[in-house]
C-alpha cells in the first residue's frame, strides 16, 4: 500500500482511523481544522498583509496584530466569502485586499 504523500491526506486518514465520531476537539480533527488547505491559505495571505502593513507603518506589526487588523478590516470575512479548494495565495490575497502584489514587490 502506498504511504499517504500529503497532509491532507495524512489528516484524513488519522480522522478516518479515530473512534469519535464528530472529530470536534480531539487531535485528528484539530489538527485536520488547522492544516486544511484553507487555513494554510489564509495565514500565508495574513503573512503578506503582515509585511506590507509593517512596511506601511515603519514599524514590525506581530502576528497578533495582523490577524486583528485581517479581521478588523473585513479581511477574512471576504476570505471566506471568495475562498474555493484549488485557488493560490496570490489570487486569494488580491482579490480579499484588492492589493497588487507587484507594487508591493519593488
Ligand atoms: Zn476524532
Amino acid at each position: 500500500m502506498p504511504a499517504p504523500t500529503t497532509i491532507e491526506e495524512i489528516l484524513k486518514d488519522l480522522r478516518a482511523g479515530c473512534p469519535c465520531e464528530r472529530h470536534s476537539y480531539c487531535p485528528s480533527g484539530v489538527l485536520l481544522r488547522n492544516f486544511s488547505p484553507r487555513v494554510i491559505e489564509q495565514h500565508k495571505c495574513i503573512e503578506i498583509f503582515k509585511w506590507i502593513e509593517s512596511r506601511a507603518q515603519k514599524r514590525e506589526v506581530g502576528w497578533d496584530e495582523a490577524y486583528m487588523l485581517w479581521a478588523d478590516r473585513g479581511y477574512a470575512k471576504t476570505f471566506a466569502e471568495i475562498y474555493m479548494d484549488g485557488m493560490k495565495h496570490k489570487e486569494l490575497f488580491e482579490r480579499t485586499t484588492g492589493i497588487k502584489l507587484e507594487e508591493n514587490r519593488s
